[in-house]
């Protein structure tokens, strides 16, 4: 248990007056107990803490989980909290509202007739933007891990080789370096299929000419990396050198611009401005990029719509894109750590074009 972070999430709950607040994102849940299974509900009320469980996880949790009463049950987790007496005297109670679906509310509201229930938004969302010394550290192996790899994949990617190779040693190099997990599925796409950003891997070859776009993670004891690097195979269009050029460009830009306390909005435009500037301003379909941690994607979202700022001792991605139907496309992303006095790059890997 890490005290502080319970805290932290006390206060938020007196401030929405909230007696009992059940947390049901997993990795919420992992951030808060260190519980690395898939299936539990923690419930956090202002004098005890609960953390619920199936048997499959009875063992499992109490070697992980410190400092929380556990119950483990076999039915509903909901039913097995009221039946404990979890909720006794508990009139307004929270849940996540983006991770409880409507069959979950409903049989909440089953449960517990007599409750007022609130819609908690981004609460613990919130408090996972600032990282400890300890997260940061799981993050810089992350990242450490999924730029080793990208070494590696220098060497496979040729002429013949097939998207899903290229996925699948990317996952295998992923865990034979101590990673928990990929991120996500990775994404490989070549050639035309380059302008689809979240291309699955699929049995296309590799042709010389082309375009490979690669975008990757790891995860470390449930922290993320996320980095997206692309590559020439052989001599590519001067086009495609131009496309590669505007990208990278924006994405320094942008990197060298980041700041604490700076408006995500601004930093959205000085990429996007400068991908304008060289014609392809359409072709960027999506945000600059977001807060990376216990989950892949969380706050901010650096976005030209969002109010958000830039907080200290956060992790965001820069991922700025260009992707034009039937040529192909480009995306270059890095991880990087805000600090009180200015920000460092975290991923490691060159960014200038390399012809492989
Ligand atoms: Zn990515
Ligand atoms: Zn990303």
């Amino acid at each position: 248990m890490n005290g502080s972070r319970i805290d932290e999430v006390r206060k938020r709950m007196l401030h929405l007056r909230i007696d009992a607040l059940i947390v049901s994102s997993i990795s919420n849940i992992r951030y808060l107990t260190s519980f690395s299974g898939s299936h539990a509900l923690c419930i956090i009320t202002s004098r005890s803490l609960f953390f619920l469980t199936d048997p499959r996880y009875g063992n499992h949790s109490s070697r992980e989980v410190r400092g929380f009463k556990r119950i483990v049950s076999g039915g509903s987790l909901i039913d097995a909290a009221r039946n404990k007496g979890v909720f006794t005297k508990c009139k307004r109670v929270g849940f996540e509202a983006g991770h409880s679906t409507y069959a979950t509310y409903r049989s909440l509201k089953r449960a517990l007739p007599a409750a007022r229930f609130v819609a908690t938004d981004n609460l613990i969302e919130d408090i996972t933007v600032a990282k400890s010394p300890l997260e940061l550290r799981q993050i810089r192996r992350a990242v450490s891990i999924s730029d080793e790899v990208f070494t590696m994949l220098l060497g496979i990617i040729k002429p013949g080789v097939r998207e899903c190779d290229v996925a699948a040693e990317i996952s295998y190099q992923h865990r034979r370096l101590g990673a928990d997990a990929d991120a996500f599925e990775p994404i490989v796409a070549s050639g035309v299929r380059g302008a689809l950003p979240h291309a699955r891997a699929t049995t296309r070859k590799v042709k010389s000419g082309e375009m490979v776009t690669l975008d990757f993670g790891c995860r470390v004891n449930g922290f993320h990396s996320d980095m997206t690097r692309t590559v020439a195979v052989g001599k590519v269009t001067r086009k495609a050198r131009q496309v590669y050029a505007a990208v990278l460009e924006a994405q320094q830009r942008a990197v060298t611009a980041a700041r604490t306390e700076m408006r995500v909005s601004d930093l959205d435009k000085i990429a996007r401005d400068c991908i304008k500037a060289h014609g392809y301003g359409r072709y960027f379909i999506h945000s600059l990029g977001h807060g990376l941690g216990i989950n892949l994607h969380e706050k901010p979202r650096i976005s030209k719509m969002s109010d958000e700022r830039l907080r200290a001792d956060s992790v965001v991605t820069i991922e700025p894109g260009v992707y034009i139907d039937g040529f192909g496309g480009v995306r270059i992303e890095d991880d990087l750590l805000l600090t009180r006095h200015g920000s460092e790059v975290l991923t490691r890997s060159p960014k200038e074009l390399m012809i492989l």
